[in-house]
């Protein structure tokens, strides 16, 4: 195995505009019609972010979702959704158990007490880093069988490579909090290409394996009730496609279009700030321009 893994990230790294300084959203000076649609849509749209400690920030895309960021030091995204029955849901989770204390912390004082729930889209640190806190804390966390297979067969394999991307007193830090970080599989497996669905009262959640993607057991998660698809690290969100080392790329672009079938107004991609529709068609131009 070369020590390109975890290159798709640095290469999000390097290229990654962060918006510094992004608009926050104008209070709502009139009293409006109650707001079911998205706060706003678009590849350029900033949202309001709110910022919990170095390297980790929210930004709320409506009132019921919240897109979590994590660079550690490479950005990746998870996601917080209130469901229909006050229910909370995790999709993927920050790096690091420390980073998914300080999102249950927020949680508990945005939200209060509530039942939460986490979903993991895949065996890599940067989908599921957190679950060691999750499980410790009674939170279920859903993966699939392979997802569970990956972690005990390769994951420490992917740590070594990981740790190789972080040379030098700079990473130190990184480098320290990276060797350490538990990895535990989900508690909750289900077969991988059966899917999962979960069911919030009337809401429901649906996690789908389109087949090997960036990585063999990579899901989307959908939550049709807000238009959102957690793409996760399938959906890229950069310029290039950056590690496939693990890739299947003939069935990933096949894998993308069967996503069309899901009705979107936010997709949200493992790594980058784009959280529009057309990441989907974004991701099989990268792809089909990728040797
Ligand atoms: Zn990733």
């Amino acid at each position: 195995m070369n020590r390109n893994v975890f290159l798709h990230q640095i290469v999000f790294l390097a290229g990654m505009a962060f918006s510094a300084g992004c608009a926050v959203q104008p209070p709502q000076t009139t009293p409006t019609t109650t707001i079911e649609s998205p706060i706003a849509i678009g590849p350029e749209t900033d949202f309001a972010h709110i910022d919990l400690g170095e390297g980790l920030y929210l930004r709320q895309i409506r009132a019921d979702a919240f897109v979590v960021t994590h660079a550690f030091p490479w950005p990746a995204n998870s996601l917080i959704l209130e469901m229909e029955n006050s229910d909370l849901v995790l999709a993927g989770t920050p790096y690091t158990p420390e980073a998914m204390e300080t999102v249950l912390e927020w949680i508990r004082g945005h939200f209060g007490e509530r039942n939460i729930v986490a979903v993991n889209p895949g065996y890599h640190v940067d989908n599921l880093g957190g679950n060691d806190v999750l499980i410790k804390q009674g939170i279920p966390v859903y993966g699939s069988d392979l997802t569970a297979q990956m972690l005990a067969e390769r994951g420490e394999q992917t740590r070594q490579m990981l740790l190789g991307m972080l040379p030098g007193a700079a990473n130190e830090r990184y480098y320290k909090a990276h060797a350490e970080i538990p990895y535990v599989a989900p508690d909750h497996l289900f077969p991988i290409d059966q899917g999962l669905i979960l069911t919030f009262g009337t809401e429901q959640v649906e996690v789908y394996y389109p087949g090997p993607t960036q990585a063999p057991d990579k899901v989307v998660i959908y939550f049709p009730a807000k238009n959102i698809l957690f793409g996760s690290c399938m959906v890229l969100g950069g310029d290039k496609a950056g590690n496939i080392h693990e890739a299947d790329m003939a069935n990933w672009p096949k894998a993308i279009e069967k996503l069309k079938r899901f009705n979107v107004d936010f997709v949200v991609p493992g790594h980058g700030d784009r959280l529009d529709p057309g990441l989907i068609d974004h991701t099989i131009s990268i792809l089909e321009s990728t040797p």
